[in-house]
């Protein structure tokens, strides 16, 4: 039987699991203050710590997730920092820290690679390798936050955004248990409010995200004014349309009350005319959004280049009243921008 994770255990699940180990669930707290907290073995009462020797560790039924550190790089101005990060199966992910205007927001991969195949994304550009599991997704944020610690003994993961390789609702159970995990007051405890799922636009996981009344923020990657203009961009548009993904979010608004972020990667030539914006205005009608525009970033496989019309465009939504906003560009010497993340070593070039 191949060996279970702890880190994949949300913290009621890991209450079951010792009792069904023959140990009282309300040891589930200081074993979960060794996993998230940093809390020593030593602490932990007498039978917990005969459990954890006897069952925990290699070679044994349960093991605890730790990503090899492949390589380590940091942008010019020392604020981006992006993780190469070694999988028990050999797979490389990546992960990101940014601090600035000290905030701390750890960007973080739901899967290796992406099957979703968005043209113009290095991830996607790869291919899909695999799923990753909830303790893959939290051991992340721990490595982030273990940095973090080397440079700013005060600061705090706060923020964190499912935004790096892969696509996160097409790993709905393992993001969220993972979410679970990282936002539990007793461990981690990053705010609900303070993290964002982004999507290429998975309707059923869009769906399923108001009906459990996840309390996280959604970002639904459009790029597209017409099915035409998304399908050159974002093959998956095929199986979720642009128009029924569009009610998709706003039955989301409706449901949930809450502002949705669009992001738009900005193309010269394919989605940056002042029509395309008229189009996204009427569109979005209706519906609680805001629009997140991306510079493009470039990557090898695809030669299209940033648009040089961005403010012309942000103008048109602002003028018809929809909030839209830059993103600001991180780490893009590093590779480390938006659909820049592919798993190799080093920066790549332009
Ligand atoms: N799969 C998720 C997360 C992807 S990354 C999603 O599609 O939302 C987050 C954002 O970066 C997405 O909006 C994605 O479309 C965008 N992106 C990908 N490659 C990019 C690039 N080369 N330049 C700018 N933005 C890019």
């Amino acid at each position: 039987m191949p060996s279970a994770s702890l880190h994949d255990i949300p913290f009621e699940p890991l209450g079951d699991l010792l009792e069904s180990e023959g140990v009282n669930r309300v040891h589930a707290l200081p074993l979960w203050r060794v996993l998230y907290r940093g809390a020593s073995l030593d602490g932990l009462p007498p039978p917990l710590r005969r459990w954890m020797a006897s069952e925990v560790g290699e070679g044994k039924r349960f093991h605890l997730d730790r990503l090899e550190v492949e390589d380590e790089i940091h942008s010019e101005d020392g604020l981006t920092r992006k993780f190469l990060l070694r999988l028990e199966d050999g797979q490389v992910i990546e992960t990101v820290l940014m601090g600035y205007e000290g905030r701390h927001t750890v960007c973080v991969s739901s899967q290796a690679g992406c099957a979703m195949s968005c043209v113009f994304c290095a991830t996607g550009q790869m291919g899909f390798v695999r799923s990753l599991r909830p303790g893959e997704i939290v051991a992340q944020v721990l490595h982030a936050r273990r940095v973090l610690k080397r440079f700013h003994p005060e600061a705090r993961v706060r923020n964190l955004v499912m935004m790096g390789m892969g696509e996160p609702l097409d790993n709905y159970e393992g993001v969220m248990d993972a979410l679970s995990i990282l936002t539990e007051e007793r461990g981690i405890g990053i705010g609900p409010s303070k993290i964002t799922v982004s999507t290429v636009g998975v309707i059923p996981g869009i769906q399923r995200l108001a009906q459990e009344k996840r309390p996280y923020n959604l970002a639904v990657s459009l790029h597209g004014s017409t099915e035409e203009e998304r399908g050159a961009l974002v093959p998956a548009s095929k199986r979720w349309c642009l128009e029924e993904l569009v009610e998709a979010c706003r039955a989301y608004g409706q449901e949930t009350g809450k502002r949705i972020f669009i992001q738009w990667s900005l193309i010269e030539g394919e989605n940056d005319s002042i029509e395309t914006a008229e189009r996204l205005v009427n569109l979005l009608q209706g519906i609680n959004v805001q629009v997140n525009l991306i510079p493009l970033n470039p990557t090898g496989g695809y030669d299209g280049v940033a648009s040089p019309r961005g403010k012309a465009f942000q103008q048109v939504l602002l003028d018809a009243g929809m909030p839209c906003t830059f993103r600001q560009r991180r780490g893009i010497d590093v590779a480390a921008g938006c659909g820049m993340l592919k798993a190799e070593r080093g920066p790549v070039g332009p």
